[in-house]
């Protein structure tokens, strides 16, 4: 499956957002952002006007890119979450939360999307005690996610489950660290998402 595979920090600073997708590194004085917080390029640190679509562009970039997804599967969610009742961006944050890769970096089995992606793919994730290697997996309220007997040791894990307490679980999940478990108790809601995201400028970008 297609992925990106280039500098992931010119991604932040194209955005103007730390978007936390090196890890641990992303929290020391080694994020690129706090070094140089402009976008890259010849013209990176040039004054530019921003249209209204460009500003439509960059959100949608933005999540696109810290769920680390590529445009097609993007835009598929954005068609799934306008088929939902309710708000249709609240809708497509709400499912980009329940992908199970996502679900895996937000329990802190893993430093970021990308490695839980990956621990994903290589049958390190039970859902309700069945492997599942598909990072696009939704989860449901109630299904318990956990490591599997075999990987609970692993310093990536262990590392990573250390490295999490700073970020804390959301209250959607319930975590238990000592047996790398844990349980989605509700949905997430538009308050969970922390990150400063507006939604309604990627629905005025899709609805044109
Ligand atoms: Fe982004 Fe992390 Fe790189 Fe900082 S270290 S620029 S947050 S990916």
């Amino acid at each position: 499956m297609a992925r990106y595979t280039d500098a992931r920090c010119r991604l932040c600073r194209r955005e103007k957002t730390a978007l936390y997708l090196k890890g641990d590194r992303c929290y020391t004085d080694k994020c690129a952002m706090q070094r140089r917080s402009y976008p890259p390029g010849q013209h990176g640190q040039g004054r530019s006007k921003i249209s209204d679509y460009g500003l439509q562009l960059r959100e949608k970039q933005r999540v696109k890119r810290m769920y680390g997804l590529l445009e097609n599967q993007f835009r598929s969610y954005f068609h799934r979450a306008e088929r939902q009742k309710g708000v249709t961006g609240t809708n497509l944050l709400t499912l980009l939360e329940r992908r199970l890769d996502n679900v895996v970096y937000r329990l802190g089995f893993a430093n970021s999307r990308n490695q839980a992606r990956q621990l994903v793919r290589h049958n390190h994730i039970l859902v309700d005690g069945q492997t599942v290697n598909l990072p696009s997996f939704l989860v449901k309220i109630g299904q318990t996610i956990q490591v599997s007997d075999k990987s609970k040791n692993l310093p990536l894990i262990q590392d990573a489950l250390e490295a999490a307490a700073r970020r804390g679980c959301p209250q959607w999940l319930e975590l238990n660290k000592e047996e790398a478990k844990g349980r989605v108790v509700m949905s997430p809601s538009r308050d969970d998402i922390t990150m400063p995201i507006q939604e309604h400028l990627i629905v005025e970008l899709y609805s044109k």
